[in-house]
């Protein structure tokens, strides 16, 4: 089969490499100039590369482990404590082992005791996530934890990365977040490690890159899909001139470049919406509006995430999660109190994290405009912060980056099969229960291929009854 795949996030890349080891040539349209997708890296200099967006795994994240080791690279994961924080009543107050939890001052004794016994009951109450499914994470909280662990920490916290949507998601998310990370019992309880790339994700896509070209396909990067359609025996590709990127991510507003590429399958790795628009009127027609219709049902927020080099450390932890509602970004990730400063030739960097709806109007600034409306809020987390300390930043703003999953989001999710053989689709909507993650995007991708090769045999089945 000649197969094109749409993206070269970690789904795209992994897809296109379990297609080429089963001997399928992959040609791979990348509308970045660059690999990664969600998880790409940028050069800030001196030979240094960071995500754009942070990144960081559990020691749950077995897929991706797995996938460095088969590719000879097992060096690459380093392990490292984490240290956590939340931020609300005017302090950081640390999270990081249970000791924090009994001394966590905004919660009463009582309060505190109830929320780690929830989390703890969760934890050991069995890997199904059926019966959270019907009910919001507003109302397990408040019924398990409490009024006041719902007020003064959850709210807030959902509230930070779902917006308005914040009393409508479901339990199952948090059920994914709370159950499949970190455990409050056992070694994991006393010292939380996470995983990070010595030198950061770029060598895992350059290496997947290799094998897919070694497997006799492309991967194109700066060359987007600007239109899906189907040809006599497979599909057409029409490929968008370089540089579309910076017309934004509808493949609408791409200017086609060269004649349409025929394949015998197609795999997309890319958001709903860019998916639907990338279909032509006959391709729509055949995949059927219930499909479509579900994939129009499912909104994204955007993630805003303004990274600043900072010449000096900023605060004491690797991640703070913003529960106070008044400032205006949820979270705080200072990368070298992770990975230490040395590796990045002493340069210190923090990431300032935002989940936001698309019309929000923060998505409109520059970084500078968003330096000077943050600069109050990054004060009340350490009041000696000035703007004189930042030495660089960069802002990057990700449309499709969290999926919203509301009550009953199992019945909307989109099948990896389009309904149109040959034809698949694998994003991150399709990841469920867990939230979304570079570990997932790698099994999807894996899935993604096998599901291809499975409807082809099946068809080629049906067809020759050999
Ligand atoms: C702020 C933030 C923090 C995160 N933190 C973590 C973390 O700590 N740990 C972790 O494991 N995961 C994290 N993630 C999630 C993780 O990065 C994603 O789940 C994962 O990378 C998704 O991979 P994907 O291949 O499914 O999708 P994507 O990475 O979205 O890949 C889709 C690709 O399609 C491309 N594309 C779009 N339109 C076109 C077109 N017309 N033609 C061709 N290509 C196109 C895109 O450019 C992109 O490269 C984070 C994500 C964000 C946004």
């Amino acid at each position: 089969m000649r197969v094109a795949v749409v993206g070269a996030g970690v789904a795209g890349l992994v897809c296109a490499h379990r297609l080429g080891e089963a001997g399928h040539a992959c040609d791979v349209y990348e509308r970045w100039p660059g690999l990664g997708g969600q998880a790409a890296t940028l050069d800030v200099g001196g030979a240094h590369l960071l995500e754009r967006y942070y990144h960081h795994l559990f020691t749950s994240d077995r897929d991706i482990t797995e996938l460095y080791d088969e590719l000879g690279m097992p060096d690459e994961l380093e392990w490292r404590p984490s240290s956590v924080a939340f931020f609300l009543e005017g302090r950081s107050w640390p999270f990081t082992t249970p000791m924090h939890l009994l001394r966590f001052g905004p919660l009463s004794p009582l309060a505190r005791i109830r929320m780690g016994l929830a989390v703890l009951r969760l934890q050991r109450g069995g890997r199904d996530v059926r019966p959270f499914e019907h009910m919001t994470a507003r109302e397990w909280i408040r019924d398990a934890m409490g009024a006041q662990a719902y007020d003064k920490v959850w709210g807030p916290l959902l509230r930070g990365k779902f917006g308005d949507r914040a009393d409508d998601i479901s339990m199952a998310w948090l059920w994914g977040k709370l159950t499949m990370r970190r455990r409050l019992e056992g070694k994991e309880a006393r010292q939380e490690l996470l995983g990070y790339p010595r030198r950061s994700w770029e060598p895992l896509f350059a290496e997947l890159r290799g094998r897919v070209e070694a497997a006799g396909g492309r991967v194109l990067i700066d060359r987007p899909a600007a239109r899906l359609s189907r040809s006599a025996e497979g599909f057409e590709v029409l490929p968008a001139a370089p540089g579309s990127f910076r017309r934004g991510h509808d493949p609408g507003a791409f200017e086609a470049a060269g004649e349409a590429e025929r394949y015998d399958a197609v795999v997309a790795t890319v958001p709903n919406d860019v998916f639907l628009a990338l279909l032509d009127a006959e391709l729509a027609d055949a995949i059927g509006r219930p499909y479509l219709e579900r994939l129009e049902s499912i909104e994204y927020h955007t993630a805003l995430c303004l990274l600043l080099e900072l010449d000096r450390r900023f605060g004491d932890f690797y991640w703070t999660n913003i529960a106070d509602p008044e400032l205006p970004f949820v979270g705080l990730i200072e990368h070298t109190n992770f990975v230490e400063p040395e590796r990045y030739a002493g340069r210190r960097f923090v990431y300032v994290a935002n989940y936001l709806d698309p019309a929000d109007e923060l998505l409109a600034l520059s970084a500078d405009e968003l330096l000077e409306r943050y600069t109050p809020g990054l004060r009340k987390v350490n009041p000696a912060f000035d703007r004189s300390w930042v030495r660089n930043r960069w802002l990057h703003r990700e449309p499709a980056a969290q999926p919203i999953v509301t009550v009953g989001y199992r019945e909307r999710i989109p099948p990896l099969q389009t309904g149109v053989p040959g034809l698949v689709l694998a994003n991150t909507t399709q990841i469920y229960p867990e939230d979304r993650g570079t570990n997932y995007a790698v099994r999807l991708g894996g899935d993604a291929a096998r599901e291809l090769l499975a409807r082809r045999l099946n068809t080629r089945w049906a067809e020759t009854g050999s």
